[in-house]
Formats: C-alpha cells, sequence, structure tokens
C-alpha cells in the first residue's frame, strides 16, 4: 500500500477545497476504497474523511425520501419509513454485503463502489478501467459475472451497487456540491458507460462530492420489491437481480418503474418492459411478457450467455410477486 496523508475538512467547503486536490480520494465507510489500497489498485496522496459531516440524515415528507450521503446502509434499511413507503430500497440494502459491511458502508460510498470484475482488483492483469489502454482481461478471458447490456471492446464490467438499481428504478436525484457549486443529477444520469474510457465511471468532477440522494414520492413506491439471484444464498454480488414498482388500480397496472442489476455496466433501467406494463392487467401472462422484454438488446458473450434467461426469469418473479399471481 502506497503511504498516504489523512485529514480532515472543517465542513463540507473545507473538504471540497481539500478533495479538489490532484491525488486526493475522499473516504466514508472505508469498506471498498480500503481494500483498493491495500491491493494497490488505487494509490492516493491523500485522503479525506468525511466522517463528522453533517451528511447522516434520513428525511421522510409528503414530497418523498432524502437520504443523507454519510447514511450508514444499516440505518436506511431498518429504517421503519423505508420499509413501510419504499420497501424496494430496504430490500436491496438488505441483500447487499453482510451485516457487519452494511453497519460501515454509506449511502453515497455505495453508489460510487468500484466494480468486483477480478481483473480490475489484480494489479497483474491488463484492465483498460485501473490502467487505461492496457487491454481487457475479462473479453477473452472469464467473463461468467460479467455484463450483458452496456459493454464495450474495452471493458465489460457489471456495475456492483444493488441499491442503485432500487434508486434508478425509483427515479432518484443525487444533490452533489463541488468546486464549481452545486447541482443536482439524476441518477441514471450518474453513472456513464465505458465505451473508449472506462477508467471514468461517473459524470462526478474532481472534489465533487455526494450530498444526499432524493426519491421522490410516487404511488408505486410502496407497491415495490427488490429480487436478487446470487451464486449463494448472502454476502455474494448479483448474477442478475431486478427491481420493481407498480401503481395497480383496479387490476390494471397505472404505473411501472423497473430496473435491472447484475447485468449492466451501469445500473441498467429497463424503459421497454415498463411501457408494455403500463395500460396492461395485472396478470401472470403480463408479468411473463415483461420477463421476456427485459433482455431487449443483450450482448451476451461466451461465459455469460444464461444470464438473459436467468435475468428473464428474475424479472418474471420479482413483477409476480409486487403484481400478484392473478
Ligand atoms: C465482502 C463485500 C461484499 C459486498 N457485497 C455487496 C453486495 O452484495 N451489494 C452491494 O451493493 N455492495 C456490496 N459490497 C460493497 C459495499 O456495499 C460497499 O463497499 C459500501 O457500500 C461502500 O461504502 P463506504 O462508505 O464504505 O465507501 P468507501 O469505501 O469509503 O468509498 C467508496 C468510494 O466512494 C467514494 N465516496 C464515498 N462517499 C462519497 C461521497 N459522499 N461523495 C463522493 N465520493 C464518495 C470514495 O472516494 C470511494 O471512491 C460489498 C463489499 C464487501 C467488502
Ligand atoms: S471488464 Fe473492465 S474492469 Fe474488467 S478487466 Fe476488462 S476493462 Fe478491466
Amino acid at each position: 500500500m502506497q503511504p498516504f496523508a489523512l485529514e480532515q475538512g472543517r465542513d463540507i467547503a473545507d473538504t471540497i477545497r481539500r478533495g479538489r486536490m490532484p491525488g486526493t480520494d475522499y473516504i466514508a465507510g472505508g469498506t471498498d476504497l480500503v481494500q483498493l489500497l491495500k491491493d494497490d489498485v488505487r494509490r492516493p496522496r491523500r485522503l479525506v474523511d468525511l466522517e463528522g459531516l453533517d451528511l447522516d440524515q434520513i428525511t421522510v415528507t409528503p414530497q418523498g425520501l432524502r437520504l443523507g450521503a454519510m447514511t450508514r446502509m444499516s440505518e436506511v434499511a431498518d429504517h421503519p419509513a423505508v420499509i413501510r413507503d419504499y420497501p424496494v430500497i430496504s430490500q436491496a440494502l438488505l441483500a447487499s454485503a453482510a451485516p457487519q459491511i452494511r453497519n460501515l458502508g454509506t449511502i453515497g460510498g455505495n453508489l460510487l463502489q468500484r466494480t468486483r470484475c477480478t481483473y480490475f482488483r489484480d494489479t497483474a492483469s491488463p484492465c483498460n478501467k485501473r490502467s487505461p489502454g492496457t487491454g481487457c482481461a475479462a473479453i477473452e478471458g472469464v467473463h461468467r459475472t460479467h455484463a450483458i447490456f452496456g459493454g464495450s471492446r474495452q471493458c465489460i464490467a457489471t456495475h456492483a451497487s444493488d441499491l442503485a438499481v432500487a434508486l434508478v428504478a425509483l427515479d432518484a436525484v443525487v444533490h452533489l456540491s463541488g468546486p464549481n457549486g452545486a447541482r443536482d443529477v439524476r441518477l441514471t444520469e450518474l453513472h456513464l458507460m465505458p465505451n473508449d474510457h472506462p477508467d471514468i465511471e461517473t459524470v462526478l468532477h474532481p472534489g465533487e462530492l455526494i450530498l444526499a440522494v432524493s426519491v421522490p414520492a410516487g404511488a408505486w413506491t410502496r407497491r415495490s420489491s427488490y429480487l436478487k439471484v446470487r451464486d449463494r444464498a448472502s454476502f455474494e454480488f448479483a448474477l442478475t437481480s431486478a427491481a420493481v414498482a407498480l401503481d395497480i388500480q383496479d387490476g390494471k397496472i397505472r404505473a411501472a418503474r423497473v430496473a435491472a442489476g447484475g447485468v449492466g455496466t451501469k445500473p441498467w433501467r429497463l424503459p421497454a418492459v415498463e411501457q408494455a406494463l403500463v395500460g396492461a392487467p395485472a396478470t401472470t401472462a403480463t408479468w411473463q411478457r415483461g420477463g421476456r422484454l427485459a433482455t431487449a438488446g443483450a450482448m451476451p458473450l461466451r461465459d455469460n450467455r444464461f444470464k438473459v434467461r436467468l435475468l428473464r426469469a428474475t424479472v418474471t418473479r420479482a413483477l409476480e410477486q409486487v403484481g400478484g399471481e392473478a
């Protein structure tokens, strides 16, 4: 591990002033970053600790839910209003990592966690994301867990966050503050597809800080769920997952929000599924049609073709769980 200085800002402005310096990373719970430091994947000269900033509130209003960036994953998962009004968020968090990690890991850090592609985390392997221009070991190598949506010749790594899938489905907005002031970004636009620059993963500018995430209230948030399929029942990343939220009245679907995880180079919203659901009856045939549409445009490779069938089944099952088996 490269030696680094550890600093703390007096307030948000001072934190950003420190965070904009070249060679600096922010550190929140440290559950992802510290491993990357130990493995020499990240080599910052300075860490700016976000602990102590006043960013750990959970606020519920009729307009929606606001989660401070430093709120712990476990606090959000266990919050009674989140469980009642936004169950997909609670379930996505409870399906993530392990209790000890959820007690430390934060909402901001979760959204910005790095991919679990094993070649990215092994400095002996070529990896365009870690060392631009060196190549992608996964494309010809072992890519069973990699993306079937959004990949390029440069990178096919999946985005690992379960929470991000739930928040993308619910039209969440990320509140940022940086050297050039404050701005809001829709979560669907926070993460970038790899294209020719897999090393550039988000639209964040140097030193920009996530302050909070907001989820607008909607008739669909209460009737929502997260289904995750993985190689073992806990402490494992998604092979496929689905976040589903439905507004159903008189047996008819009025609104639908659907996103998938474990399959995309970023949290993957499924607009074709949503469009097909709206106006349709809440029946088994509708859920099956939604599942079939979930894989339109998928580009699987040799080892991950199984994800196409698995994703169809995951989305169908998640829709059934939320909408009922009429
Ligand atoms: C064994 C293991 C299993 C896991 N399984 C899962 C899983 O199944 N599903 C899942 O979703 N996750 C999983 N995770 C990932 C875990 O959820 C993340 O490590 C955690 O959420 C990161 O939060 P943190 O606060 O510790 O972030 P840190 O490690 O402190 O930071 C992560 C990144 O975010 C940046 N950052 C943090 N906060 C901010 C901010 N407010 N503004 C700007 N930048 C910021 C940091 O600079 C760093 O680049 C697993 C992790 C481990 C170690
Ligand atoms: S898939 Fe992406 S992260 Fe994995 S080796 Fe290729 S370039 Fe690196």
